[in-house]
């Protein structure tokens, strides 16, 4: 290319998307990305947002300078040395007054394990574990309810066993077609074709929909009734895996007895969905020999999202689909490396490997690796990204935000930007001026994916490699060097941040983190290294749980949970908007709208409609409306289709225009602090001409 700065065409490296983990190249000739034949994409297929991803690697607007805002409210171009001095000043002011608690980090799931592993080290020798990455806002519920149960919050499966011996497919919450379009591609469509079912739980048909034998259109927020439902269908029809419940589950009976109270044709009323229908997918589920279950964050993003999760496994568990290829749990993760920036640390609760920051032992440890006393470690667990927001200019008055873009993901984004704006100093380290630069105090140029090496982890427990396809531009640096800078000036322990590049990294991070204890750079080469891979084993493990579960218990038990109500109550004249996510865009479209490409693929975003919801408001396809309710306003288009369930609106947090996270509430998971996204309550309040 002319314009990419200094390409290395010839070496591969990963996608910056989507948890798929796809390897891409640059091609020359066509000036764009090109698949290269990876762990996951072994034919060098990619989506159109990978093809894609090069458009904004020399984008006009990428940040080449840091950034500090002056007295009088501008932000003006700075030195490095002035941008990190203001860091170090702000922070140590912050953290004289108030103590290190009162600052919070937010690491990035779109950058490397190496990249997050620092950050949070930085983090926790400052004295806070207040560092959190946007896991939060995703699959921290699936997460949670994943270790509780059995010990790995990560797919139970891999993607290639799913694809060569699943029977049945349990599709809740998730659009892999359009969210995740390479594993539907290669490994789902793959096993439908031979001859496996796919049951389909979303309230919205879509392109998943297609490829299904079954859907149930839930209503958003019923899914505990529905999953409920199952499990008695299972109870009733004799579908419980005897021999696996015997050896491998606990509280069979309590489970049975708290399931006495559902009525199958009461709870299929309650989630919307026909009693039959429910009938025929729990028969499906339970009879098929391997039923792998795949889920996204229709039932993560809940203030129940714990239980929902919970629900999941119960019928998993019931039925023996656990321990065994084709078959378990398996949480689709959003972005390249969030599975990764959870294994590395970047939790406010949990150390590297998932140790718990107030096992004394689990610090102590760490805090050996690290050349520090075994007192060091703050012993408290800190606040969740949400949290920590919503404490901003009350008990915590500085952050650093990495490579994400709160103020378009975050809900109910009017509070969002008044907590923001109350803070005493914003640093954003990031590529391009997103919505919270706008609000900084110093910005910090950094890498895009195609400039860094490192290693990212997908969505089925791949560890591979990226590599440095072109330089920084301008004054831009690599990130893991600025956060080794702001390392060095910021803790007392400088020399802990002196690393000779991102494979020194993962040596150390190895060390505290088990699960990635075996691998190594040159293993992993230009393939993959999945974890758990403990020292001296020579692979690591695909299928989890298969003679005793990731706990170190043979049995995991059976809990019974109850429908909660959402937390918005929904008017007579009030629909229920529910969000998620589309094949042209990414995330807070931070990115992916600088893509000329992605923009002219789909440059604007629509709220989806039922026909009769439209007709009785008067509205006809194409009409501009204003979608409201107490915490913001939006105005955005309509697209009636018979895709979405009636009293159920639907559209994407993509864009800053609509910006559907004005309307979100903030209602918290209790166990996991995912807010409630997938339902909110909103009026449709006028036709605008
Ligand atoms: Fe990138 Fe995901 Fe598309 Fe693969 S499926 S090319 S990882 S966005």
């Amino acid at each position: 290319s002319d314009t990419l700065r200094n390409t290395r065409t010839s070496v591969p490296s990963i996608c910056p998307f989507c948890g798929v983990g796809c390897s891409l190249q640059f091609d020359a000739e066509r000036d764009s990305a090109t698949g290269w034949r990876g762990p996951v994409n072994s034919r060098g297929e990619v989506c159109p947002k990978g093809v894609a991803a090069f458009d904004v690697v020399d984008h006009a607007e990428r940040l080449t300078t840091p950034l500090v805002r002056d007295d009088d409210g501008d932000l003006r171009e700075a030195t490095w040395g002035e941008a990190v001095s203001r860091v170090e000043t702000a922070f140590g002011d912050v953290v004289r007054r108030h103590g290190p608690d009162a600052l919070a980090f937010f690491a990035s799931s779109n950058c490397t394990n190496e990249e997050n592993y620092v950050l949070q080290k930085l983090a926790r020798l400052l004295g806070t574990n207040s560092v959190d990455n946007c896991a939060r806002l995703c699959h921290s519920s699936t997460v949670a309810a994943m270790r509780e149960r059995l010990g790995a919050g990560a797919m139970t499966n891999s993607l290639a066993d799913v694809r060569d011996e699943t029977d049945c497919l349990l599709v809740v919450g998730a659009n892999p077609a359009e969210q995740h379009p390479i594993i539907f591609r290669s490994y789902l469509l793959p096993a439908i074709r031979r001859g496996a079912t796919l049951i389909h739980v979303d309230p919205r048909a879509n392109a998943t929909t297609d490829a299904a034998t079954l859907h149930l259109p839930v209503r958003p927020g019923y899914d505990i009734p529905l999953l409920n439902a199952m499990a008695r269908v299972v109870l009733d029809e004799g579908l419980v895996d005897d021999a696996f419940v015997s050896t491998r589950v606990t509280d069979f009976e309590a489970f049975h007895t708290a399931l006495d109270d559902v009525d199958v044709e009461a709870n299929a009323e309650l989630a919307g969905v026909d009693p039959a229908t429910i009938r025929e997918a729990a028969r499906a589920y339970a009879s098929a020999e391997n039923a792998a279950i795949v889920t996204g964050m229709g039932m993560s993003q809940h203030h129940y999202g714990t239980d929902n999760v919970h629900a999941l496994l119960n019928l998993a568990l019931l039925t023996g689909n656990l321990g065994k290829p084709g078959a378990g749990i398996n949480p689709l993760r959003g972005q390249n490396n969030v599975q990764g920036a959870g294994d590395v640390g970047a939790l406010p609760d949990l150390l590297p490997g998932y140790a718990d920051v107030t096992d004394p032992e689990a610090r102590a440890r760490v805090a050996e690796v690290w050349g520090v006393g075994a007192d060091t470690l703050p012993e408290l667990p800190g606040r969740t990204e949400v949290e920590a927001t919503h404490a901003f200019g009350e008990s915590v008055f500085g952050a650093l935000v990495f490579g994400e873009n709160p103020l378009v993901t975050e809900p109910n984004l009017n509070r969002v930007r008044e907590q923001f704006e109350r803070l005493d100093c914003l640093v954003v380290l990031d590529i391009f001026p997103t919505e919270t630069v706008e609000l900084a105090d110093v910005v910090l140029p950094g890498s895009s994916w195609a400039e860094k090496a490192g290693t990212v982890t997908n969505t089925d427990r791949q560890v591979m490699r990226m590599r440095p396809l072109a330089d920084t531009p301008g004054d831009a640096r690599l990130d893991l060097d600025v956060l080794c800078e702001l390392g060095r000036r910021l803790t007392e322990h400088p020399g802990q941040f002196e690393y000779d590049g991102p494979e020194a990294v993962f040596e150390e991070l190895k060390r505290v983190t088990p699960q990635y204890a075996g691998m190594s750079y040159d293993g992993i080469g230009t393939g993959s290294q999945r974890w758990p891979f403990p020292a001296g084993a020579t692979a690591g493990t695909a299928v989890l749980h298969v003679d005793h579960f990731a706990s170190g218990s043979q049995t995991a038990e059976l809990r019974p949970v109850a429908h909660v109500d959402p937390a918005d109550d929904v008017g007579d004249d009030e629909l229920v908007l529910t969000t998620g996510r589309v094949l042209q865009q990414f995330n807070s479209g931070a990115v992916t709208r600088r893509s000329g490409m992605l923009m002219r693929l789909r440059g604007a975003d629509v709220l989806q409609m039922h026909p009769d919801d439209a007709a009785v408001r008067g509205i006809d396809d194409g009409d501009t409306v204003v979608v409201s309710n107490a915490r913001g306003e939006v105005t955005v288009e309509v697209e009636v289709t018979p895709a979405i369930r009636p009293g159920t609106v639907f559209t994407t947090f993509h864009y800053a225009t609509p910006l559907a996270n004005l309307l979100t509430g903030d209602a918290l998971d209790p166990v996991a602090k995912i807010p409630e996204y997938k339902h909110t309550a909103v009026r449709i309040a006028g036709v605008r001409p």
